[in-house]
């Protein structure tokens, strides 16, 4: 037996008000005058004086708003990457990420896109990365995901949804601000919080589980249910433990792993392009066999939130359609070794899958 030997987020500062501290934090990584310091800023926040006004700026360095409406891809990475490599002489003092799971996975990626050749769909799998990538930092602005922890970075690629998990992926400095969270639109709140919450119950009902994740796990699983079951908590001390419950989240699967409503909502992704919050959603409440417990108490969690989830939405679809969400739903083995365990492949059938998607 060989244990793994995971790499973690260097730096990390926490706080409401942190964000202010971002021009000190940066400063001592600035290499020369001539390698800028670039900004993905979701464009949710573009004419946002609040948060942009507070983008530290100097010598050559640039914001570049990226939409979060649909997932990093990975031919978006490689022209965010040319545009870079095209306009500037030397590689850039580091990459900043400032938004959701999509554009802190898309700071992700640039980053170790621009020391390493070829096209990042060829690193989509596990340890493919050779280089170590240029200086990253990640500022979560909506919780729940865990991409602010994590060792991938999600992206659809011509073949596949996958992520490039590598040693180099994980951010060197972290900002979480939880008041960076306060305007996020009540349903998306909900998606993105119940991503956290999915990955708890994957992860402790998991056969991979262990203490490392379960010690996680059960924290962030605790607090997901303060969050969204009780009304103890104002709206600071939510933002403030969401942001927690994300991070928890995260370093719970890093030892670990998802399980079967990420596999499914992989598929719902790549073929319709669903996103990952909802998606899991969408899933989840179909899963009272695979998980009861955690399913009965997102039942509760949507019904005290009023959330409508989309009905239907495999309704129409061709046998074809379904055997590529099945393709990728099966293609992802560990996902259901997880889940199941090492004999997963006698219970999970192209049949199974087939009845679950027709039920979303
Ligand atoms: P997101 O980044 O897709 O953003 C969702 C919506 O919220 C967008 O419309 C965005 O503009 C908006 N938003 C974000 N912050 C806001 C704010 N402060 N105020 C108002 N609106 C705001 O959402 P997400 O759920 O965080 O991320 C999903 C992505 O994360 C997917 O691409 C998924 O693949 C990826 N993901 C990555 C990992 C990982 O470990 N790398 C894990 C889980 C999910
Ligand atoms: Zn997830």
């Amino acid at each position: 037996m060989s244990y793994k030997n995971f790499p973690m987020v260097s730096k990390v500062i926490f706080g409401r008000g942190s964000f202010n501290q971002l021009g000190d934090i940066l400063s001592p990584k600035r290499l020369n005058a001539t390698a800028p310091f670039i900004f993905f800023v979701d464009d949710v926040f573009k004419g946002n004086a609040w948060l942009t006004s507070r983008i530290p700026l100097s010598y050559d360095d640039k914001v570049i708003y990226v939409s979060a409406e649909q997932e990093p891809k990975t031919s978006q990475i490689d022209s965010l990457v040319e545009d870079i490599i095209v306009k500037y002489k030397e590689l850039p003092s580091g990459i900043i990420g400032i938004g959701g799971g999509t554009v802190l996975d898309i700071a992700k990626a640039v980053s170790i896109m621009l020391t390493n050749n070829g096209e990042s769909k060829d690193y989509q799998g596990w340890d493919l990365v050779k280089n170590p990538a240029v200086y990253h930092v990640g500022i979560p602005t909506i919780s729940g995901t865990g991409a602010e922890v994590s060792r991938t970075t999600i992206l659809t690629g011509p073949e596949r949804k996958l992520g490039i998990n590598s040693d180099y992926t994980p951010f060197d400095q972290v900002v979480l601000d939880p008041e960076l969270t306060k305007d996020v639109p009540k349903d998306q709140w909900f998606y993105t919080g119940m991503d956290c919450y999915v990955h708890c119950i994957e992860s402790l009902n998991g056969t991979y589980l262990n203490a490392f994740s379960k010690s996680y796990g059960e924290k962030a699983y605790s607090l997901c249910k303060e969050i969204f079951l009780e009304d103890s908590l104002t709206a600071e001390e939510s933002q403030d433990k969401l942001m927690m419950a994300s991070w928890h989240g995260g370093m719970s699967i890093a030892y670990s792993q998802v399980g079967v409503a990420h596999a499914l909502s992989y598929g719902l992704g790549y073929l319709l392009g669903v996103k990952h919050g909802i998606g899991n959603c969408i899933v989840f409440d179909h899963l009272e066999e695979y998980y009861p417990k955690g399913v009965a108490l997102f039942k509760q969690m949507k019904e005290k939130h009023n959330i409508q989830l989309p009905q239907g939405i495999c309704a129409k679809l061709s046998d074809k359609e379904f055997d590529t969400m099945i393709d990728v739903a099966l293609s992802l083995e560990p996902l259901w070794e997880n889940a199941i365990g090492k004999n997963w492949k006698k219970t999970i059938t192209r049949d199974t899958l087939r009845a679950l998607y027709q039920k979303m």
